[in-house]
């Protein structure tokens, strides 16, 4: 065993920074066995003083990075961050380890922010978390330079990037910190990919010299999947009981009127799902978000107004409604899940009417013609990524310059790949129906005048007389969707104007003479084994015999959590619980060997946990 750590401080274990090696730190304090990733390599470039910048994906662990080396150096490290929701999430779950770890920001009363003033005078804070434009003040930059400094860590350092959409004046700024304090090391960190963002970072931060850490962009543990709409609702609630029940998740919805619907529609499904978008009062939005936080199993229908700055990391699943405008925004929303390196998915459903929508709300922007061929292409390059039929992983890696050597054997199409069918004929006749009923008319009708139809439009418009009036009886008028969708998307026909009519483009000439075969993707219900939905995402780590202990465990978890005022995730992850339901401790050393369990938090919630587990093995021995 190694030495336990002094206490310093009742209640509960208090850590002493100084003199304390990394690795110590890292099972001691965190309970982890050993560093992920380029975690040591960074935590050894602060401890020889230098600085660094780091690149990793959400989920990645970048946190530990600053806060060992904060906690092993002498002196308190400070945490620059752009957000008081998660600088107060953070500092929770810091505490819970047993960190002497605060907050300075304008939400604290004057004679706590003084409190917390003095402990770092006198050396008795660990780490310290400041909102940039605090950071600033000249009364907060002369306290600091009184104060011994272990490192700065600039978080969420995409901020000082003016391409960005998080850009913050006051990240500018910070390049004064090099001048200041010359000899106290720099990390900052983002998990934004682009080399244009990396290399403003690194200009405006003063930080070209430093080390750079890079990591893949990969998350492997979320499963992404993109399918088609038939039935959306039916399609999401097939999804949430077959593989989601009892899951934190978000659902994203392009308009506020379909959150709500969305939303309303779960909860008479059963489930516990609140509504977030920007035109919900303030008081109405922080208490969605709070219950999403701080108990199990909440889904959030939101729109993409929801989620900077959420740093649940036991969200099990992201499901997009509507299609994302680009593959970074789809990229961005979807790496909310699985921040814990958790079994996640990732579920896009999307139809015509969003290539439709979209196309249109780009092109009728505000803006330069630049500016909205940008934002078409854009939405190209995410629309090739739903219609490809290789590899979706690969695909999106690629799109931020990574390349990955093989498929990844956990997205739709590698864990069933599409069934294809010879579209030529249906292509050479839904065009020509286009072009003889004379390239104004939307998909709903053109489909109408190939199946047949003798509804009142189609009479009125004598599209019963033109030659291609019921040629297409064959497929259903959702199929024909299906082939409308991907012609558009692959640029044989446009959609315009306010009826959204349907027009041919040049590219389209072969395909119109029946000259140029095609390859269409079957829907699911064309596809053989239709209704065999994909399989189950997650695979189920907890056995049915299981079951009662790990509900016992989270139980537990949620009195605690909820004594203490704190998200459940803070007292343990979902991952800590997993370790304890297959190891069964006994003892509380046996409970300290488990992933997760550190000194401090053994010391405080141990004993209720280890009761929970021996009143199991009882019940299973007895
Ligand atoms: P990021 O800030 O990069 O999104 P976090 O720092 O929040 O990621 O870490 C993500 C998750 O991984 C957290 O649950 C954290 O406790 C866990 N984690 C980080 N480093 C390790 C490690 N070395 N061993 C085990 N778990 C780790
Ligand atoms: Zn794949």
């Amino acid at each position: 065993m190694p030495d336990p750590c002094p206490i310093l401080h009742a209640p509960g274990l208090i850590y002493s920074a100084p003199m304390t090696s990394p690795q110590h730190i890292l099972e001691h304090v965190f309970g982890y066995t050993e560093f992920r990733g380029p975690q040591q390599q960074v935590i050894d470039t602060l401890m020889a003083g230098s600085d660094a910048l780091v690149l990793m994906p959400t989920g990645g662990g970048k946190s530990l990075c600053y806060q060992i080396p904060g906690l092993a150096r002498p002196g308190c490290g400070v945490v620059i961050s752009p957000l008081i929701a998660l600088m107060q999430d953070q500092v929770e779950a810091l505490q819970a380890a047993g960190v002497r770890a605060a907050f300075l920001n304008s939400s604290l009363p004057f004679h706590e922010a003084q409190d917390i003033e003095t402990a770092l005078l006198h050396g008795e804070l660990d780490l310290l978390y400041l909102a940039p434009e605090r950071l600033l003040q000249p009364r907060t930059l002369g306290l600091l330079a009184q104060a011994q400094l272990s490192l700065f860590a600039i978080d969420e350092a995409h901020c000082v990037s003016q391409w960005g959409h998080d850009f913050r004046a006051d990240y500018l700024q910070l390049n004064c910190l090099h001048e200041q304090f010359p000899n106290v090391p720099r990390i900052a960190l983002t998990a934004t990919a682009d080399e244009r963002t990396r290399g403003e970072i690194a200009r405006r931060l003063d930080l070209e010299s430093a080390q750079h850490f890079v990591s893949s962009f990969d998350r492997p543990n979320i499963q992404y999947r993109i399918a088609q709409k038939n039935n959306p609702r039916r399609q999401l609630l097939q999804f949430l009981r077959d593989e989601q029940q009892g899951n934190a998740g978000i659902v994203y919805c392009l308009s506020r009127s379909k959150v709500e619907n969305t939303a309303e529609w779960l909860c008479q499904q059963g489930f516990d799902a609140v509504a977030y978008h920007a035109g919900l009062p303030a008081n109405v939005r922080a208490e969605h978000q709070r219950r999403f936080l701080r108990e199990d199993g909440v889904i959030v229908v939101a729109t993409i107004a929801f989620g900077m700055g959420i740093d649940k990391p036991d969200v099990r699943f992201v499901a997009h409604l509507d299609l994302p405008k680009s593959v970074e925004a789809y990229y961005q929303e979807t790496g909310r899940a699985g921040r814990d390196g958790e079994p996640s998915t990732a579920l896009l459903l999307y139809g015509l009417e969003d290539v439709v929508k979209l196309g249109q709300m780009a092109a009728m922007s505000e803006g330069s013609e630049e500016h909205k061929r940008a934002e078409r292409n854009r939405l190209n390059a995410m629309l090739g990524l739903c219609e490809i039929t290789s590899c979706r992983r690969r695909a999106l890696l690629r799109y931020f310059a990574e390349e990955l050597a093989e498929d990844c054997g956990n997205c739709d199409t590698c864990l069933e790949p599409p069934q294809t069918w010879d579209g030529t004929q249906a292509a050479a006749k839904l065009l020509s129906c286009v072009y003889r009923t004379g390239q104004r008319f939307g998909a709903a009708h053109v489909i109408d005048v190939l199946r047949g139809s003798e509804n009142e439009k189609v009479r009125k418009f004598n599209h019963d007389q033109v030659s291609t009036y019921g040629i297409g009886k064959e497929l259903s008028a959702n199929e024909w969707r299906g082939v409308v969708r991907q012609l558009v998307v692959r640029g044989y026909l446009e959609v315009e104007g306010e009826f959204q009519g349907l027009r041919l483009t040049e590219s389209c000439r072969p395909l119109l003479r029946g000259e140029e075969p095609i390859e269409l993707r079957k829907l699911p219900a064309q596809a053989k084994g239709a209704g065999a939905e994909p399989k189950r995402g997650a695979p189920a780590e907890i056995l049915p015999a299981d079951e009662p202990l790990w509900e016992a465990l989270r139980a537990c978890r949620k009195r605690i959590a909820d004594e203490q005022g704190v998200p459940p995730y803070v007292v343990f992850h979902d991952a800590t619980l997993r370790g304890m339901v297959s190891a069964r401790p006994q003892t509380a050393d046996q409970l300290l060997a488990v992933s997760g369990v550190g000194d401090s938090k053994l010391e405080r919630f141990g004993e209720d946990f280890l009761a929970v587990l021996r009143e199991f093995d009882t019940a299973t021995n007895g």
